[in-house]
């Protein structure tokens, strides 16, 4: 048997047990055994990682790990320069697009909303969802540690907060989202592009208050339902406003 030591920095602590947080905790296994199986065996996602230290060292997941090693593990940086090190993953596509875990439909629809494109929901079990994901390029979402942890997942974020709006404000400052955002292109229901239409040709299809309130109108290009910037689009501007400060 070899013995490792390991320490979680920051919000990677909330996915260990409690007398493990904040402090060194040395691990048995049996070598060889690549840092990525005993940073899951803590109970921490691949994909909450972005930077491993191996006595000093940045390594990549599958590095193996040997007896008397120092590991550090570190979560995504919000705002430290860590260029140098080696990062675990690209950075995320310049225009994500995700796929939402069961049970997120409210976040789907507000990330569809702000113009994300966001398949929701996906039949299967953990690996159709796993596979379609990486086919597609999609970043999970997810509130199941078991599905990030498995091997095909690259890209993934576990979301901490219950709250639909909670999830949205920390996906937003996590994968810095907010220079993305683009309102009225996505359809809340299917998903599909929205564009421009003319109020003379939806105008029988417009409740009264709507067609005089209103000039301006966007169609589902695959369902066809009708958008405009009433209520939802203030709640959406002053939201928003809110969470990305310019
Ligand atoms: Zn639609």
């Amino acid at each position: 048997m070899a013995v490792a030591h390991f320490r979680f920095y920051a919000e990677l602590n909330e996915f260990l047990v409690s007398d493990r947080r904040g402090r060194d905790t040395a691990l048995s296994f049996q070598p060889p055994v690549p840092v990525r199986h005993l940073i899951e065996n803590f109970g921490v996602p691949h994909t909450e990682v972005e930077i491993i230290l191996l006595n000093g060292v940045s390594v990549p997941l599958e590095q193996p790990v040997m007896n008397g090693d120092r590991v550090s593990v570190y979560p995504m940086f919000e705002s430290i320069d860590v260029s140098p090190l080696l990062r675990l993953r690209e950075r995320v596509l310049r225009q994500p697009r995700f796929l939402a875990d069961a049970h997120l439909g409210r976040l789907a629809g507000y990330l569809r909303m702000l113009g994300f494109d966001t398949l929701y929901p996906v039949a299967g079990d953990d690996r159709v969802v796993a596979a379609r994901a990486e086919e597609e390029g999609r970043i999970i979402l997810t509130r199941d540690r078991a599905l990030l942890m498995r091997r095909a997942v690259t890209h993934g974020c576990y979301l901490r907060p219950i709250a639909p709006r909670k999830q949205l404000s920390y996906l937003l400052q996590r994968l810095d989202l907010c220079r993305l955002i683009h309102p009225f292109s996505r359809c809340i229901r299917c998903n599909a592009l929205l564009e421009p239409v003319a109020r003379k040709q939806v105008e029988t299809q417009l409740p009264p208050a709507v067609r005089t309130a209103h000039k301006r109108f966007w169609r589902c290009r695959a369902c066809g339902r009708l958008y405009w910037r009433g209520s939802h689009y203030r709640h959406m501007q002053t939201f928003i406003a809110d969470h990305c400060p310019d």
